[in-house]
């Protein structure tokens, strides 16, 4: 390993899920053992034909990455070490569907270095993840958290989704406050987004009154906030709350713009400043990863004004928003100038902060982050 490979998050995709939900739009397939033990050699085939990478973080997602049994992702952490550099201190962490017969052998996580669980909880009423096509319950999601804690894990986090069908302030309150009791060091709240092409966006062309307003969905978003805020959850990023000391170090590389290197099918990296995505065709995947070749997919190089203003895209997504003298250094780019129109009109609106080290989205800003966003694109254009 040279002391000049690029550093930043390792991600490796595994795809299969035990079934597949209504409202998915992830790549992904339903759990085949011949498929799911040759995309695994793809995988293992892939890792040894990167590029060298100085792993700050590792993070397996899916698909439902317990669909492989506990042995495959501990080889998969062992393979990753062997051949990158993963730096000392890494957060290494996996995403689990709380089915409970996936959920065996977390001792075996724990020994493979893994740090961090992040579990699809999605809701925690009954009825709710009936709807949403998942086949655990809240009793199996505190017994899955139950088994981390048992098994050594001191960060674990839930994701939740509102603006679910059927759902009130009162059931979204109630998930909220089930999740609490559970007392995760992070929590992501992701509001539902209907993909085009899913079941989801079927039945709300068919009954669109069935799915959540823009008011409902600010009405649940302003929720979470208090809710979480007022238990000691920092809101550090627009869907992500973390207890002190416990914010994703994965994402928030991201969120910070840095390097990536994606590993699987559909996967995708940002080295060199330019981001590859791999081609989501399972077959055509595996086969070229398995041939050792390059894998099919797309590269997109960002340059100039279209890298500043993805950057600031990504930073306004944080608590601590765009720091200016960091950004003009990095991307040779005077924010406050540079931004002068979206800056002011989106101050006037109340959406943004402005001091003179940062630009930041405000509570209101948050709840808009899109058309905020939309708003330094085009002034970047
Ligand atoms: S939501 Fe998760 S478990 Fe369901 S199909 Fe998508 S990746 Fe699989």
């Amino acid at each position: 390993m040279t002391t000049n490979a690029e550093r930043g998050g390792l991600y490796l995709h595994l795809p299969f899920c035990p079934y597949i939900c209504p409202y998915c739009d992830f790549a992904k397939w339903p759990w085949r053992t011949a498929a799911a033990e040759r995309y695994l050699h793809a995988l293992e085939a892939e890792i040894e034909a990167a590029p060298e990478f100085a792993a700050q973080t590792i993070y397996f997602g899916g698909g439902t990455p317990n669909t492989y049994p506990p042995e495959a992702i501990a080889s998969l952490v062992e393979r990753s070490r062997k051949r990158f550099n993963v730096l000392p201190g890494a957060e290494i962490s996996t995403e689990l569907n709380p089915d409970l017969a996936l959920c065996e052998g977390f001792a075996l996580y724990r020994r493979a270095g893994i740090t961090r669980l992040s579990i699809g909880v999605q809701s925690l009423a009954a009825s709710e993840l009936q709807t949403l096509g998942r086949r655990h319950s809240p009793a199996d999601v505190a017994e899955v958290v139950s088994r981390a804690r048992h098994s050594g894990f001191d960060n674990v986090s839930l994701d939740l989704i509102f603006g679910l069908p059927g759902q009130s302030v009162e059931s979204w309150g109630r998930s909220l406050d089930a999740a609490l009791a559970l007392e995760p060091e992070h929590l992501s709240t992701y509001g539902l987004t209907v993909e085009s092409g899913t079941p989801y966006a079927a039945w709300q062309r068919r009954d669109p009154a069935a799915f959540a307003s823009q008011d409902l969905e600010a009405e649940l978003y302003a929720l979470a906030i208090d809710r979480l805020s007022a238990a000691g959850y920092e809101h550090y990023e627009i869907s992500n709350f973390a207890r002190p000391g416990f914010r994703s170090a994965h994402n928030a590389n991201y969120w910070a713009n840095g390097a990536y290197l994606g590993i699987g099918v559909g996967a995708a990296s940002h080295l060199a400043g330019a981001r590859a995505t791999h081609t989501r065709d399972l077959k055509a995947y595996a086969q070229a990863a398995l041939g050792g070749g390059p894998i099919p997919g797309e590269i997109e190089r960002l340059q100039g004004a279209a890298r500043a203003g993805e950057a600031t895209m990504l930073a306004l997504r944080t608590v601590e928003g765009v720091e200016i003298g960091p950004f003009a250094e990095r991307y040779g780019i005077d924010f406050l100038s540079f931004y002068a129109l979206p800056v002011a009109e989106m101050n006037e609106a109340g959406m943004l902060e402005v001091t003179p080290t940062h630009v930041r989205l405000s509570r209101r800003g948050r709840f808009l982050a899109n058309a905020v966003c939309a708003a330094f694109l085009a002034a970047a254009d």
